[in-house]
């Protein structure tokens, strides 16, 4: 019996199982002093059969619970319980009853009873009881605690059932080496994680796919120093160091009043001055004296604390403190170099500069910024049936939608884009084509051709000028993808139905584009939501669903889906504010269970 256990809870969790009789709970009673004694704080959940009660017939809680309450909460300054009224048809459900400990006020939970349940467990045996052993069809036992004639396999922990100070050593050194698990994300970014593909018949994974696409890219060496007006969303090519602090000088977060903390007991204080910002006060405030000052006006030497004007009265230059008992030392001032100070890497190299990194930069002082040269893309349609937009549509033609999803795409990425158009399905044309490009651009994308069953044009095109990989990856939607080098470019050839297309550049040209502009955190974000309804995949292959998050009714993030889900229906993207992603191990979601999405956020 293999049950992985899924621990909801950020602390361990350690069951006592054996067959009754064996002396559990006299084993708990002894043990529970004992850990608490090592300054370990405990949690029981202890099974109970049939009709329990904690309750007392004759007290309130009682009968308010048999009037007909399902929860009842008794709570005073000492202890509360909650007794919820739940009948099930077998035993309750662990991972429900884990979710009502507080893991804040306890380091272990221990669970007596339960003996089926998959958790990691200790069993308890006697062999002078004749009672069969629990670990030879239960792989969750982790230690036995037994008498000397019972046999103990080496691959587990003997325990001695008398001793409870070696058990207490146990739990505690269970407790202690114990690591809450990671996340397990739906895509892995670390080389070292990913299993390697197992034959090329199989295709390869989205992870193996990510890792040798980045493989193949080197971040550019290329800079130039950029007016901060004209940066629009670049990245930064050294650290900034800031060469001022950040406030300059010390000042007031409140109009209001500045005094030295210790002069409260000296009130009324002698208002002194006005201090505006922009300006100073050029004297030391002396004892019992005040200054009325603004926002972002420098505090004067002798002051420390800002008293905010609606808190005060002042009459004649005497300044009377309001609710002065709430005063704290140093509040409402703004020390010099709080936000940055003097020396301090501002920014460090490989950050996108966006609207709140630039006016970082300008508060700083520096007007033009080393950043990274723009990657250039360049991209092209291919396929007979792919016609411009604005001509007229010929019979069993479409649109060409896809040059303007990718050009959109690089673009917010901060690339300069080259459009080459829609090109011929013919060999020499896009021979041409490739080899142009590639003199050009850092990445070339192609969409269409790259399936099978495709005119085989872009293939031998490929051949001609460059080496490229066709692969089969194992999502959905998005099989078909090419990767390879023309000259020092890189070169993509996306599917063509035009999710598909979105999708695969959203997974594998986006790191390329972020890694080959200098960017360090290029991983896409990944966001638990709850499924607002069943999600359906199949293992084998990633899933990339198009979905709807929005925060529901108990303030948790849902998602449902955009309904139908064809490759090629790009209403399924307009509609969608991220992508469902499923787990090439996961076969389905049920509805109410957590699944990662990936926000669109800045690329559509
Ligand atoms: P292919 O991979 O070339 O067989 O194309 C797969 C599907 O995507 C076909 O239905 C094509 O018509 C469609 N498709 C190919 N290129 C484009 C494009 N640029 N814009 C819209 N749809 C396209
Ligand atoms: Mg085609």
């Amino acid at each position: 019996m293999t049950v992985v256990f899924s621990n909801p809870l950020p602390i361990p969790v350690l069951g006592f199982c054996a067959y009754s009789g064996t002396g559990k709970t006299t084993l708990l009673k002894q043990l529970i002093p004992a850990l608490n004694q090592r300054g370990i704080r405990l949690a029981v959940i202890k099974h109970a059969h049939h009709n329990f009660d904690v309750d007392i017939p004759g007290k309130d809680s009682f009968e308010m619970r048999k009037a007909g309450a399902k929860q009842v909460l008794v709570a005073s300054h000492v202890r509360w319980a909650l007794m919820t009224e739940d009948p099930v048809e077998d035993d309750p459900k662990l991972q429900h009853l884990l979710r009502q400990i507080e893991a804040d006020k306890v380091d272990i939970v221990l669970v007596e009873g339960f003996k089926k349940l998959a958790l990691p467990k200790i069993e308890l045996h006697r062999a002078a009881h004749n009672k069969p052993l629990i670990h030879v069809h239960d792989d969750n036992i982790v230690a036995i605690a037994c008498c000397e004639d019972t046999q103990v396999p080496d691959s587990l922990t003997r325990l001695d059932l008398n001793n409870v100070a070696q058990i207490a050593d146990f739990v505690e050194h269970y407790k202690n080496s114990w690591q809450a698990p990671k996340a397990q994300l739906p895509i892995c970014f670390n080389d070292a994680d990913i299993p390697k593909p197992t034959g090329s018949e199989q295709g390869i994974s989205v992870s193996q796919g990510i890792s040798t696409v980045l493989s193949q890219v080197l971040p550019t060496r290329e800079t130039e120093l950029v007016d901060l007006i004209d940066i629009d969303n670049r990245v930064l090519a050294h650290d900034i160091i800031s060469e001022i602090n950040v406030p300059q000088q010390t000042n007031s977060a409140m109009d209001g009043y500045a005094f030295a903390f210790d002069n409260l007991s000296k009130a009324p204080l002698k208002v002194v001055a006005e201090v505006l910002a922009g300006h100073h006060y050029p004297n030391v405030l002396q004892s019992g004296e005040a200054v009325r000052i603004m926002t972002g006006a420098t505090v004067p030497q002798g002051a420390d604390t800002i008293q905010p004007r609606e808190l005060t009265q002042e009459q004649d230059n005497q300044l009377t403190l309001l609710e002065a008992e709430h005063i704290t030392k140093g509040q409402h001032v703004r020390l010099a170099g709080e936000d940055i100070a003097q020396g301090e890497v501002a920014l460090a190299a490989g950050s996108r500069l966006g609207a709140a990194e630039l006016g970082l930069m300008a508060s700083l002082g520096f007007n033009r910024l080393p950043i990274f040269k723009r990657p250039v893309v360049a991209v092209f349609s291919t396929g007979d049936e792919v016609s411009q937009p604005g001509d007229e549509l010929k019979p069993n033609c479409i649109y060409d939608a896809n040059r303007y999803t990718i050009l959109s795409m690089a673009k917010k990425l901060g690339c300069q884009v080259i459009d080459l158009g829609i090109i011929d399905d013919n060999e020499q044309t896009l021979t041409s084509t490739l080899s142009d490009a590639a003199t050009k651009a850092d990445i070339v994308i192609s969409s269409g051709g790259v399936s099978v069953g495709n005119a085989d044009y872009i293939k031998m095109a490929l051949a001609n000028v460059g080496s490229t990989h066709f692969w089969r990856i194992n999502m959905r939607p998005g099989r078909p993808l090419a990767v390879g080098k023309i000259d020092q470019s890189l070169f993509f050839g996306l599917p063509g139905n035009p999710v598909a297309v979105m999708v695969s550049f959203m997974q594998f040209v986006q790191p390329a584009i972020r890694k080959l502009a200098g960017e360090t955190q290029w991983q896409p974000q990944f966001i638990p939501a709850i499924a607002a309804q069943p999600l359906r995949s199949k293992t084998g292959r990633t899933e990339f669903l198009r979905g709807v998050y929005s925060i529901a009714d108990n303030g948790q993030i849902q998602v449902k889906t955009t309904g139908a889900q064809g490759s090629g229906m790009l209403n399924s993207m307009v509609n969608a504010n991220c992508l469902i992603v499923i787990a090439d191990d996961t076969a389905s979601i049920p509805a109410g269970e957590s699944v990662f999405i990936q926000p669109f956020a800045d690329l559509l």
